[in-house]
């Protein structure tokens, strides 16, 4: 059996015994979650997110890049379509973690600096290969975006070597 068979065959199941029915397109917690690729750090099972309460992004690193932010300008003109505002009531939560891949790309100055839309000479490696210096500055960067006035913005660390995560900085 192929990879795609399997992820099919297994969707067959999801849809026959766990799929919700008039889920809305909003999420329930009015919650945007930020986070990586890594497939160890799946936000909506390290969370224990049910489908349905929270908006995801990944990305490499769970970073805020200039195409992040442009991607939650696009969520809050939807979330306007539908009547309503990203704004107070809201979160968005950070949530990087130990052990990233990104932090093997400090030796890639130039990579990194297209990443993150700066000049490599403000590139800051700590911010980069330090997860909590990374999870800090990435909630700065959310909380002086006027768009998002209001909205509460934490930052979580996850150790992928203990399951938990850390409240690095609170809301
Ligand atoms: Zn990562």
């Amino acid at each position: 059996m192929t990879v795609i068979e399997d992820l099919i065959a297994r969707n067959a199941d999801f849809a026959a015994d766990h799929f919700t029915r008039g889920l809305r397109l909003m999420p329930a917690l009015k919650t945007i979650v930020i986070g990586c690729v890594d497939p160890r750090v799946d936000p909506n099972e390290v969370l224990r997110v049910r489908t349905g309460e929270v908006a995801t992004i990944r990305n490499v690193g769970g970073r805020v890049t200039p195409e992040l932010l442009m991607e939650l300008g696009m969520l809050r003109r939807v979330t306007q379509a539908a009547g309503g505002d990203i704004g107070p009531g809201w979160e968005f939560i950070v949530l990087h973690h130990t052990d990233c891949g990104i932090t093997k790309l400090t030796d890639r100055p130039e990579l990194l600096s297209l990443y993150f839309g700066v000049e490599e000479k403000s590139l800051s490696v700590e911010a980069v290969s330090k997860p909590r210096a990374a999870v800090a500055q990435d909630v700065a960067i959310l909380r002086d975006d006027a768009r998002f006035t209001g909205v509460r913005v934490s930052g979580l660390v996850y150790d992928v070597s203990s399951g938990s995560v850390e409240l690095v900085v609170a809301p």
